[in-house]
């Protein structure tokens, strides 16, 4: 087998992995990054490059009520430091800005920002191997030693003294995807790079590492069912992102969920992915096509962008014969107009309290004529679970900690969180964090890698 050593090897060159490269370097470490696919960034070159989470701790709580509050205040206290850490290394990042009515961030330009932490890997004197993807996490007698990874030509081991896994998530692995969140993995849309399969979960849990709960939750958008075509590149031109003020029908004819629970369409999408076929409709009147949604772009643009792309969209002048037309989809128009009708009545009258699935905002009608429907998937970008670690970015080991359910009561001499020593997590491969809620992906794989960076760098100075 072919042998290569480091003190640190990090899995991943995406926005944690090259983050935490340029921290380790930057600590005086020697660093070798792995990189499963052929190009640098991963889902952060895809993104829309904006590195935001929210302004306040308490709404934050409010709107993400499940995660690691401890690991969600690190990236609200780190983000405007670690701004102006990425700025001093050559990103280009536009001035603060609000986002939506909770958040702030800076834009970057995804093709700008991965070469440019590419380059500073570089300088830095780190290497990055390509089409090498993480296999197996090596121990001795519980210390994590080194990885054994594979590229075209067949295994490489690695020997190191810290292991940084950055891969990105397990939204990847349709057999994760069905046993965690939904049967219909078959269905859904991979809204992300296509090589984060997974590797870290499985090769830490292997070994023995803590996983968080909310193992079904992810983020993500819908996007336009086929026949509509579009590549990685063109994600974002086909989000819909005005689901939450839209009505959303299943292929049964009807509502599942309050469409407008959340901060944006991530809980509406999670919902659709357990849906049949992980398939909802979209139905909005001319209203709501001519309203901006939440980066202000109207409705009816992000419609007629799916329509370009191929996207089954039909538009009728009333709602009996929308429904109809829905039966090509296999809806029976019968539920399906029931379903309008009861919405419309309950949401213009004192009744709106009693609708079900409740209606929490934009308790509009569909009342005014066009009215169009777009046949939607779920689109998963990141899994929301994964590896449990203590603020230090070290991945916990299971069998020296104690459970992390909710304890009614518990005797603090009971509790255990014991580190596995050399193993480190970044990014999404870290559980628990935007679960149930979403507080910026970007900005919390710059914030967590630049801490596994940091942590591994001096673990590695003390061996
Ligand atoms: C369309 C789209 C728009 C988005 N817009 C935004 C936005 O505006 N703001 C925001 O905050 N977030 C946004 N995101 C989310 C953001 O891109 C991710 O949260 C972020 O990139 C996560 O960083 P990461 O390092 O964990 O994963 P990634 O950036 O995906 O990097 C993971 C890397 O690991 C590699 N890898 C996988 N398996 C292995 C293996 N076995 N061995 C070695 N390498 C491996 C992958 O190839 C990849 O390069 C968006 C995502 C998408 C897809």
């Amino acid at each position: 087998m072919r042998q290569e050593e480091a003190d640190i090897c990090i899995a991943g060159a995406g926005m944690a992995g090259l983050c935490a490269a340029v921290a380790a370097l930057e600590a005086g470490a020697t660093v070798l990054v792995i990189e499963k696919g052929s190009r640098s960034g991963g889902s952060m070159w895809l993104s829309h490059g904006l590195i935001w989470t929210f302004t306040d701790k308490a709404q934050l709580r409010h709107e993400v009520p499940d995660g690691n509050a401890a690991l969600q205040d690190i990236v609200v206290d780190r983000l405007t430091g670690s701004h102006d850490w990425l700025q001093k290394r050559g990103i280009d990042l536009e001035p603060e800005m609000e986002f939506q009515s909770f958040g702030r961030g800076r834009m970057a330009n995804p093709a700008q920002m991965a070469p440019a932490l590419v380059k500073r890997v570089a300088e830095l004197g780190g290497r990055i191997l390509f089409q090498t993807g993480l296999q197996t996490l090596l121990s001795t007698n519980g210390d994590v030693t080194g990885i054994v990874a594979f590229d075209e030509h067949g295994a490489v081991e690695i020997t190191a003294g810290s292991v940084i896994l950055a891969t990105g998530g397990f939204q990847g692995n349709a057999e994760l995807v069905s046993r965690h969140i939904t049967p219909h993995a078959d269905r859904i849309y991979l809204r992300a790079n296509p090589w984060s399969t997974g590797d870290a979960f499985l090769s830490a849990t292997e070994i023995g590492a803590a996983v968080t709960p909310h193992m079904d939750k992810f983020y993500g958008h819908a996007l336009p069912a086929p026949p509509a075509r579009f590549n990685q590149f063109e994600f974002l031109n086909v989000t819909q992102r005005y689901g939450p003020m839209a009505v959303a029908l299943n292929l049964n004819g009807k509502r599942f969920v309050d469409e407008s629970a959340g901060t944006g369409e991530e809980a509406l999408n999670l919902a659709i992915a357990t849906q049949p076929q992980a398939t909802a409709i979209y139905i909005v009147d001319a209203t709501i096509a001519n309203t901006p949604g939440p980066l202000g772009i109207l409705a009816k643009v992000a419609i007629e962008r799916a329509r370009d792309s191929g996207a089954p969209i039909i538009e009728a002048p009333t709602l009996a014969l929308l429904a109809e037309g829905l039966r090509a989809w296999g809806v029976p128009p019968d539920v399906a107009l029931h379903s309008l009708q009861e919405y419309n009545s309950a949401v213009q009258s004192d009744a709106f309290g009693g609708l079900l699935p409740p209606r929490s905002k934009n308790a509009w009608p569909i009342k005014i004529a066009p009215f169009t429907a777009m046949v939607m998937r779920a689109g998963i970008t990141f899994t929301c679970g994964g590896l449990q670690t203590d603020l230090d970015m070290r991945v916990l080991r299971r069998a020296a900690t104690t459970s992390n359910l909710s304890l009614v009561r518990a005797d603090m001499s009971e509790l255990r969180l014991t580190a596995m020593p050399n193993l480190y997590a970044a990014g999404c491969d870290v559980g628990g964090i935007s679960t149930g809620g979403y507080i910026g992906g970007l900005a919390t794989a710059l914030v967590t890698g630049r801490i596994a960076g940091e942590s591994a760098a001096s673990n590695a100075r003390r061996r």
